[in-house]
């Protein structure tokens, strides 16, 4: 028997992984695909994350992997800024600055700092069950029981809907592609991450590495006009967006519908806890969807350090987390609506403009604090 099974190696198992081994207990980690292989894309690890990784020893690694963003800007089509958010000093403060990386550079660092010997790959849940312990079955035949029981598989999560029978998935109704290519920035945007909103669009890119750099796209559902390429919905933005979109192999672009969950009231129940977008996922608007998972991990950890009992650390869990969280969900569906306004983005922007960046700031602090 298993005393503690993870299912799901995304970021958010992985990162528990890591946590779990750091702690010296014994864990197994049940990913459905046959390799760790995530979507091609990048991410922004946050202030919140990097400080986890700091006390997982991994910070420097990750730093290395990826490339270290002092500022987040967000222009009109013209790139004449709206608002400027500069880190600078919140990373002094906490010691850690936010790091945009390649996803599968990530999970290879989480994965291998665990070590495979924990982490069952081709394992696809199919079904969870409550006997004295969890009865977990597996596509490929496999049953396993298990005491002690996370839920980190994601959105969809088949333990959420099997034993919380609950998960309301909301469709922001905006259509995003994502690309990854070899370019060369400008120097200004070297350590910027720039989000450009037009009407009922937007278009995002940030620096990976020495060439890498990584974009997404946004538009509005029924707003996409089917071109022969993505770049001609972009032909009102400044020509560098339409360079970018014009140089990425096709092959290198994913397109997804943007989603998430509907506040659920509980997270846990006996001896089993959901982590991670399993549990509140969001939209990606505050760049925080795998940073909230890394930050329920170092939760976890930090409360495993003074309590044995996994109930009680569940029930405090979901006490500590619950209302940052719902303020991200809540904030990052907001800014998603209003970044892609299809009318009045003259007069927002305006008012945008007059904010003053310690409002800006003040808001990114209250995300990338940890909580203990
Ligand atoms: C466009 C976009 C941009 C984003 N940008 C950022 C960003 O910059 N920063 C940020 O912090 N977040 C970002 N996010 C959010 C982030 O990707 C997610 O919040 C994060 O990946 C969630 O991690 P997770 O481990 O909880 O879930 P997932 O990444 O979904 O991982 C779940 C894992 O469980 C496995 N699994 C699922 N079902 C089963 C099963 N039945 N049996 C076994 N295994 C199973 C899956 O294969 C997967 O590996 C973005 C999201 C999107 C869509």
């Amino acid at each position: 028997m298993n005393s503690i099974s993870i299912i799901g190696a995304g970021i958010g198992g992985l990162a528990l992984g890591n946590v779990l081994k750091q702690n010296n207990l014994d864990f197994t980690i049940y990913e459905s695909a046959p390799e760790i292989k995530p979507v091609g894309a990048g991410i922004m690890m946050a202030i919140n994350a990097m400080q986890t990784f700091d006390q997982l020893g991994l910070k420097e690694k990750i730093e290395k992997a990826g490339n270290k963003i002092h500022g987040i800007s967000i222009t009109d089509e013209k790139l004449k800024p709206i608002t400027k958010t500069n880190i600078l000093e919140l990373e002094n403060k906490y010691n850690s600055c936010n790091v945009a990386i390649h996803r599968a550079e990530l999970q290879k660092i989480l994965a291998e700092n665990i070590g495979f010997e924990h982490i069952k790959l081709d394992h696809s849940l199919t079904q969870i069950k409550k006997k004295e312990n969890y009865i977990l079955n597996f596509e490929n035949g496999i049953e396993v029981e298990g005491k002690i029981v996370f839920g980190a598989d994601g959105i969809h999560s088949k333990i959420r809907n099997q034993i919380f029978e609950t998960g309301n998935i909301r469709n922001a109704k905006q259509m995003c592609w994502r690309g990854l290519l070899d370019f060369d920035l400008p120097e200004e945007f070297h350590h910027q991450a720039l989000e450009i909103w037009g009407k009922a669009k937007r278009f995002g890119f940030v620096k990976l590495s020495e060439k890498k750099i990584y974009w997404y796209a946004l538009i509005n559902h029924g707003k996409h006009k089917r071109y022969n390429s993505l770049a001609e919905n972009f032909s009102d933005f400044n020509p560098l967006v339409l360079k970018i979109l014009e140089s990425t192999p096709k092959e290198n672009i994913i397109l997804n519908d943007i989603m998430d969950l509907s506040p659920i009231p509980k997270w846990y129940s006996e001896n089993l806890c959901l982590i991670g977008d399993a549990a509140h996922a969001t939209t990606p608007n505050m760049g925080q969807g795998a940073c909230q998972a890394i930050e329920d991990s170092y939760i976890i950890g930090k409360l495993l350090e003074t309590h044995q009992d996994f109930n009680t650390v569940f029930a405090e869990f979901q006490k500590i987390r619950r209302k940052k969280v719902d303020y991200v969900v809540n904030t990052s569906w907001k800014i998603g609506q209003i970044s892609q306004w299809e009318r009045g983005n003259s007069l927002r922007n305006f008012f945008m403009r007059l904010t003053p960046e310690s409002i800006n700031q003040k808001m990114v602090e209250k995300v990338i604090k940890l909580e203990m």
